[in-house]
């Protein structure tokens, strides 16, 4: 996405979960513990991937995107599809997406990453442009003003 940036990358911590669950020291209860939100929000609003749980490996992943930030007032914490994120970067200045990896079979999830989007990150700033026009507009209704004095 052209906006994404400040983008965390989850995927050491999550081979070390995978490297401690191979070696005994946690129980796949411990890592299977996706909540029913959480798998809900997987079935309508998950992207599906065509990578094996590396648990069951019997289903594919689901990755669920939450949004977070205070421009998204109500809808902050709620999860979208990934096509609308485009269209929230495009209206929104800044506001933070975790992706979540969810496994709807054995219910294993984990972060995968986190990043920002939104207007703030394009490049290029029209804002000032229109910024300029308005002082000159302000400008020219003053000289109108003291013309009709
Ligand atoms: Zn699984």
């Amino acid at each position: 996405m052209r906006t994404q940036r400040q983008v965390v990358d989850y995927s050491l911590q999550k081979r070390a979960v995978l490297r401690e669950l191979l070696a005994g020291r946690v129980g796949t209860y411990d890592v299977c513990d996706a909540s029913p939100y959480l798998k809900n929000a997987a079935r309508f609003h998950g992207e599906p991937t065509d990578r094996r749980c590396p648990i069951c490996r019997s289903e594919n992943l689901t990755l669920v995107h939450y949004i977070y930030g205070d421009e998204l007032k109500q809808s902050a914490g709620q999860a979208r599809t990934l096509t609308e994120l485009p269209v929230l970067a495009m209206t929104l200045r800044e506001f933070q997406v975790f992706v979540v990896e969810v496994c709807l079979g054995c219910d294993w999830n984990h972060l995968v990453e986190q990043y920002l989007l939104g207007r703030d990150g394009l490049t290029g700033d029209s804002e000032g442009i229109s910024e300029q026009d308005a002082t000159s507009a302000e400008g020219g209704g003053r000289r109108r003003r003291e013309a009709q004095r």
